[in-house]
């Protein structure tokens, strides 16, 4: 399984890659099984399924294990698991200021997670032995030997073309896709991500998303952008550059954004927004904590100092991020008019500093939207904090490696 990337299976070997990934899948979505019951699960016949858990059996994908199931009395049932210690999956969410780890078993359980310096984002190919020689670090850490990495997720910033592999405003090397010169370095499949589409993936595996087929997850760190979640499915639109929600424009001959436009949606509510504004009003002569407690110089103020400051009661701080939090959920109120989801998930480093901007977002949102599609919605933080798109990353990969739909599953009976 973990070199199926660059294998070209006959018809025998397809037929039963399908099974072999049904299985898993079955145990991975079910837990412990009886033969009986993976045969139900599966739609495969019992002998079908003997002979494809003792091949996974062999390669210690699948262990016998009850956990807990109740013996019954006489010959017990044969129950196998998944062996989740067989390998491990790496999700990399290289950010702008910090690169987030995570390492899955094959159960999809987090074994380690770690934060680090971010890697250089750019188009120099010499970025890659930098990642390298990054995940070789956090993996001898996370005690996951390298051998049994099944695959790597990364998800990046900027324009990605994810389902090609192809980073364009970073890890742009030409033609050749990223994930193909990484796949032959590490000689293993990588899966590519843009970083919306991976929190949003990162919330539907693991977070707050898991059991709602349509939600916005909108990330307000020192950008913003939504990952948009639609019939259980991530949301590309064509190109797979949707969710730059940041650029929708809230302030008629507003400021101007760095993608070139006036009055963006970021210029007004994230992390650049508020960090602008704070320096704006404290060299106008605004009074502050910041500058009695907080800092030296006007330049030395980040969005962090900004939320210190309010968690410390500073008035200033507190209006600042009130007024960003009014112009979000007027944002909010379009993706709602427009998607009606379920739920709204809000993440990054801006509500995982300050989950209590919620309500402010919250109560805009709602102003601003038709009542009877903003009467249900849910509006929660993410519980992920700023792993989900590592998690999100990691579960690309793990889609992959389970994934039956696209081997064309009508051929395995
Ligand atoms: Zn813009």
């Amino acid at each position: 399984m973990p070199k199926s990337h660059s294998s070209k299976p006959n018809k025998v070997n397809a037929k039963n890659e399908i099974r072999r990934r049904l299985t898993l899948r079955a145990l991975l979505d079910n837990g412990p099984l009886s033969l009986t019951d993976l045969a139900k699960k599966t739609g495969m016949t019992l002998p079908v399924v003997s002979i494809i858990v003792s091949s996974l059996r062999r390669s210690r994908l699948v262990v016998d294990g009850s956990d807990g199931v109740a013996s019954q009395v006489g010959r017990p049932p044969s129950i196998v698991k998944l062996n989740a210690s067989a390998g491990f999956i790496l999700g990399v969410d290289i950010g702008r200021l910090f690169t987030n780890f995570v390492v899955l078993d094959l159960g999809t359980n987090i074994v380690a997670q770690t934060r680090r310096k971010s890697v250089t984002l750019g188009n120099d190919i010499r970025v890659l032995s930098e990642l390298e020689k990054e995940i070789r670090i956090v993996l001898t850490e996370a005690k996951a030997s390298w051998d049994k990495v099944l695959g790597i997720g990364i998800s990046l910033p900027g324009m990605v073309r994810g389902k090609q592999g192809l980073g364009e405003t970073y890890f742009n090397f030409g033609e050749e896709p990223v994930t193909e010169i990484l796949s032959k370095r590490f000689d293993k499949p990588v899966h590519l991500e843009h970083d919306l589409e991976a929190m949003a993936f990162g919330e539907r595996w693991f977070g707050a998303a898991r059991n709602i087929d349509n939600a916005v997850c909108i990330n307000v760190g020192w950008g913003l952008g939504v990952g948009i979640v639609i019939d259980g499915k991530v949301y590309y639109g064509e190109d797979g550059y949707a969710g730059e929600f940041g650029h929708i424009q809230v302030v008629k001959n507003g400021e101007l954004c760095y993608c070139g436009k006036k009055g963006c949606l970021e210029t007004v509510a994230s992390g650049r927004a508020v960090t602008r504004l704070a320096k704006e009003k404290i060299s106008a002569g605004a009074k502050s904590l910041i500058m009695r407690d907080l800092v030296k110089k006007v330049e030395d103020i980040d969005a962090e100092t900004v939320l210190k400051a309010a968690a410390k009661g500073d008035e200033f701080s507190i209006e600042i991020l009130d007024e960003a939090a009014k112009y979000l959920g007027a944002g909010v109120a379009v993706l709602i008019n427009l998607l009606n989801p379920a739920m709204v998930i809000f993440g990054g480093g801006i509500f995982t500093a300050a989950p209590y901007l919620l309500e402010t977002v919250r109560v805009n949102a709602l102003k601003h939207s038709l009542v009877p599609l903003g009467r249900n919605v849910k509006f929660v933080t993410s519980s992920l904090g700023n792993k989900a798109g590592a998690l999100g990353a990691a579960a690309y990969l793990a889609e992959d490696l389970f994934d039956v739909e696209r081997l064309n599953p009508s051929a395995y009976v």
